[in-house]
Formats: structure tokens, C-alpha cells, sequence
């Protein structure tokens, strides 16, 4: 089974966008070992994303974890993954080289030209990070080179969006994804929207020139909505509600993504009690298409029954928001308009790009 693991609820960011209450509660050795037992328990792979708050606030949670779940491998011979995400200001490089050795995914919450613009030090200053994380994510990328920079565009960083993009692969990352922020915190408006229109534009030509001229550079949304719609896959499966990428909250608890941690309907049991398995069917019934979105020619390439995306916007996980229907949208316009440019330039190349993809 795969969670993610909530190994604290502190932070030393603040970001102005973040959907976290932030407080100094950890996950305990107890919860970390049965979480470990439960991830070997069912399933013929275990996984364990490392998450928070900052997951580098608790090394010594991860270690032990890394020791406990990669013994049960050999044990078992039931395989283990393991990835994190993080937001980069502690990677040193005794962890770096422990997470080199078991082939740790990390991806690096790292915003670009606009990182102090919303991420910034939870100090009294609140200092500016972006000096810290260009040094942090140059040491990530010499142990773990194909680490992921993960940006969050809230509507002040859009001016930002294609320079962070270029910025981003300058600095050597051969894979990035962009998501806008949502949630309580942010407030779009049509300017805004407007304006990101225009700068997913720009960032779609400089991905289809990247690719003619044969660097390998992954961009996500455009690429993996490009690479969708090749393989025919709709994008909303990837969320399996409650069944795939389970979160563990410190003090133990399970539910089915992190926008429902703390809503006790959502509850899927525990890591000492395990899974309520009847809760998990009936919450996995929920991850199903909008009716709003039933007659839409877009349906089968639209994120739209991600249930936590829709529940952070407008409250209902069946419900989606104006702001994220107008975002699919434009990210499958300019994914069409570059995926049929590069196809025309190099068919082969363009096949071979996205299918392993
Ligand atoms: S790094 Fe993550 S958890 Fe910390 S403040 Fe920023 S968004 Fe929130
Ligand atoms: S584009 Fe809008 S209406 Fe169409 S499926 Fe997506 S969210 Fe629904």
C-alpha cells in the first residue's frame, strides 16, 4: 500500500498560499512503525511519500522509516518506493546521499523567479528564500538529477509563470510541474486568468522549441496532457479517491487525500485499527464525472472529478469551479497547438517523447 506520510505539521515557510495550520505536532515513533507495518501488510508493493508541513523537519522519522520498510523488502521480497516532497531550505548532504542510495523521488516545492513573492521564512522578517533554495535545489540536482521542481502560481506570481519555467530548466532541472494555487487563500480574477492565458502561451513555445531542438525537458501540465490524450488516458483516473496514495496524519489517521484531512466523514480508519474498507468503497463511488461536466467535448481530458481539487474550490468534490474549468481549458488549447506542431516536426521523436511519458 502507499501513503503519505504527514510527519509533522510544522513548517518553516510560510507561504502565502498554504493550506496547512501550521503547529508543532509530529507524528510519533508508534504511528511511523504501525504505518510501516500497515504499507507491507496489504498489496504487492509498499510506498511511502514523505510529506508535512516540511518533512525535513523530522530526518530522524525518515531514517528510521528508510531502515524499517526497506528491511521488510528483503524480508517479504515485496518491493518499496519511497519519494518526498519538500520545500528544500534543509537538504543537506548526509540526507542527500541516503536518498540517492534508495533511489528517493524528490520533488522540490520551489516557485521560480517568483519564490519571494509567496515563499517566504516563517521568521518574524519573514526573510526571503529564494537565495537558500537556488543553492539547495543545485546540491538536489547533483545526487538526484532528475528531480521534479514543483511551482504553485498564485495570481501574483502569473507575471512570473514562462520566466520561472526557463529559469527552472536553466538552472538544469530536466522536469518541472506548475499548478495554480487554490483554496481560501488566493483570489483570481478575470485579468488574472487572462494574463496566465498568455503566459502558458509563451511557455508552450518554448517547450516546443525546446523540443525541436532535441533537449529533453518534461513540462508539466502541457506534456502530460499531450501525453493523455496519445495514450488515450482520461487524466481524472489518476486521482483514485481513497484507493491509491493514502495520507497518514501524525497522530495516525487515514483519509483519502490531504484536502480531507480533519473531516471526520472522510475517515478511512487507522494505522493501528487499518483500513475501514466499506468507507474506502463508498468514498471511491464519489470520485466520479460533475453532472455540470456530463455534455463537455473536454470530459475525457479534463481533471475535473479530481474530488480534491474540486473540494478545496467550491466546498463539494462533485462540483467544479469556474477557475478550474477555465484553466483546463486553456492548458488543453495550448497542449493541442504545440503537441501538433512537434508531431509535424519529428513524428518519431514526438511517439517516442510521450509514450514513455
Ligand atoms: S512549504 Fe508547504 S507546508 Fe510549508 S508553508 Fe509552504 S506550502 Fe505550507
Ligand atoms: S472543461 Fe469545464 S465543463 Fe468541460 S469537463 Fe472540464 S471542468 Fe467540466
Amino acid at each position: 500500500m502507499n501513503f503519505t506520510l504527514h510527519l509533522t505539521e510544522n513548517c518553516n515557510l510560510d507561504c502565502s498560499y498554504c493550506i496547512r495550520e501550521k503547529c508543532p505536532r509530529d507524528m510519533s515513533e508508534e504511528v511511523l512503525d504501525a504505518a510501516c507495518e500497515l504499507a507491507f501488510a496489504h498489496g504487492s508493493s509498499a510506498g511511502f511519500c514523505f510529506f508535512g508541513g516540511e518533512p525535513l523537519l523530522k530526518k530522524d522519522l525518515i531514517y528510521r522509516a528508510l531502515d524499517i520498510c526497506l528491511e521488510k523488502s528483503r524480508v517479504t521480497g515485496i518491493p518499496f518506493k519511497c519519494k518526498m516532497t519538500t520545500n528544500g531550505t534543509l537538504l543537506d548532504e548526509e540526507f542527500l546521499a541516503r536518498a540517492k542510495e534508495v533511489r528517493m523521488g524528490i520533488g522540490l516545492s520551489f516557485d521560480g523567479k517568483a519564490q519571494d513573492i509567496c515563499r517566504r521564512f516563517a521568521n518574524k522578517e519573514r526573510s526571503p528564500s529564494s537565495e537558500v533554495l537556488v543553492k539547495k535545489a543545485k546540491l538536489l540536482l547533483q545526487y538526484i538529477p532528475d528531480a521534479m521542481a514543483m511551482a504553485t502560481i498564485a495570481p501574483q506570481a502569473v507575471p512570473y509563470y514562462f520566466e520561472s519555467v526557463k529559469y527552472i530548466h536553466d538552472l538544469g532541472f530536466r522536469k518541472a510541474s506548475f499548478v495554480i494555487a487554490y483554496g481560501e487563500k488566493v483570489h483570481w480574477t478575470d485579468e488574472d486568468l487572462d494574463l496566465l492565458s498568455e503566459q502558458i502561451d509563451k511557455t508552450g513555445e518554448y517547450v516546443r522549441g525546446l523540443f525541436e531542438k532535441g533537449e529533453d525537458f518534461y513540462f508539466s501540465p502541457l506534456d502530460a496532457k499531450i501525453a493523455q490524450c496519445i495514450k488515450d488516458i482520461n487524466p481524472a483516473d489518476r486521482c483514485h479517491l481513497g484507493t491509491r496514495q493514502m495520507p497518514v496524519t501524525p497522530d495516525g489517521k487515514l483519509y483519502p487525500c490531504t484536502s480531507f484531512i480533519g473531516d471526520e466523514e472522510y475517515l478511512l480508519g487507522d494505522v493501528f485499527t487499518g483500513l475501514d474498507i466499506e468507507a474506502q468503497k463508498r468514498i471511491a463511488m464519489k470520485a466520479r464525472a460533475p453532472e455540470t461536466c456530463l455534455q463537455c467535448d473536454l470530459l475525457k481530458r479534463c481533471t475535473n472529478s479530481c474530488g480534491c481539487a474540486n473540494r478545496m474550490n467550491t466546498g463539494d468534490e462533485n462540483k467544479v469551479s469556474p477557475l478550474q474549468c477555465a484553466y483546463e481549458r486553456m492548458i488543453i488549447e495550448q497542449a493541442d497547438k504545440i503537441g501538433e506542431a512537434m508531431y509535424t516536426f519529428d513524428q518519431d521523436r514526438f511517439v517516442k517523447k510521450y509514450s514513455k511519458i
